[in-house]
């Protein structure tokens, strides 16, 4: 058997729809891993671009045999692609990048100054995130603060996921075989050492955000269904609280009629506690339905992604 070589560090980019920014991400990511190591690999997975990214991808890799390259089917979602690309990493360590250039480059090497100080994971932190919608700053930060309060793990606040991990977290990564993937979540979970860097989030330069308030929102309820079962409490808890309140009610109602030879009337009331207890019902069975639809999601157990074509070695996952 040979032996394996490890890369010193693989950084994973997820790519859908960049064609625009490829060679300027391949120029400043090469200048700032070549200051950690040269003996680096640079793994790009192209999620289903309808664009040219791939041929732009396959134009370096041409180039440069130490780029890589997957090129899924179709659009597989973000969180996928960097699960792809981690599977392929053959790092000791292993950096994740968005490829729209928000999370700059130039941070990798504080990053891995960072790790050198005994951290097995970096992330980097958001200072200021420029040139976001008022919309998705206000969604982001109710997201995590919610995601927080429901989960034990303590997922670090207004982070993405940009950051360094090094060969122990990434083999614990790869153990998990779920097929929702939330990877900051996961990666919080998997414990061990980790520490963080502070940095500027740049606006996007060109093309727009592949989060589509669709994607945006599965993310969050895989995070959350990932994460918590405090959801599901809760609408147990509902249910008693609920038959409890009826009860009363009922209670009231024989009351005033064979005591206080009263009877209750009212069409409106009768319509209104029906429709409410109806609303609580739906969300209640939408709660559980979440849950459900991740279970059944794993019981299929769907290959995450498929490849169309890559210069990885398909062998080595
Ligand atoms: N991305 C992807 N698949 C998708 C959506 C996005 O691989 O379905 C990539 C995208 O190319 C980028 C990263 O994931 O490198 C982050 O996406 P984006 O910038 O659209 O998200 P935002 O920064 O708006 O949260
Ligand atoms: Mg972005």
């Amino acid at each position: 058997m040979t032996p394996v070589v490890h890369a010193q560090i693989s950084v994973v980019v997820p790519v859908f729809n960049e064609e625009a920014i490829i060679a300027e991400l391949y120029e400043r990511l090469l200048k700032s891993v070549t200051k950690v190591s040269d003996n680096y690999e640079i793994i790009f997975v192209n999620d289903g671009s309808f664009d040219d990214s791939i041929e732009e991808i396959k134009k370096i890799a041409g180039k440069n045999k130490k780029v890589f390259f997957i090129n899924f089917s179709k659009n597989f979602g973000h969180q996928v692609a960097v699960t792809a690309g981690l599977n392929h990493s053959n790092g000791l360590t292993t950096v994740i990048i968005d490829a729209d250039l928000q999370d700059p480059p130039e941070l990798i090497p504080e990053l891995y100054k960072k790790h050198k100080e005994g951290y097995n994971v970096v992330y980097a932190k958001r200072k200021k995130r420029k040139g976001e919608t008022f919309f998705k700053l206000i969604t982001a930060k109710l997201f995590y603060r919610i995601l927080r309060s429901l989960t034990s793990t303590n997922i670090p606040l207004d982070t993405g996921d940009f950051r360094l991990i090094d060969k122990k977290v990434l083999r614990a990564l790869k153990s998990m075989p779920e097929q929702n993937k939330f990877l900051r979540g996961q990666i919080a979970w998997v414990g061990f050492k980790q520490g963080f860097v502070e940095y500027d989030r740049d606006p996007r330069t060109t093309g727009e955000t592949g989060y589509s308030i669709s994607k945006m929102f599965k993310f969050a309820m895989d995070g959350i269904t990932g994460f918590s079962d405090k959801p599901l409490l809760f609408v147990s808890r509902m249910g008693i609280v609920m038959s409890f309140v009826s009860f009363c009610i009922i209670i009231y109602a024989l009351f005033s009629y064979f005591v206080l030879d009263k009877t209750i009337t009212g069409w409106t009331s009768i319509i209104v506690s029906t429709m409410f207890i109806g609303g609580i019902q739906l969300i209640s069975i939408g709660i559980i339905g979440e849950y459900i639809s991740r279970i059944n999601k794993n019981i299929l157990n769907r290959p995450l992604y498929i490849i169309e074509d890559t210069n990885c070695n398909l062998e080595d996952q």
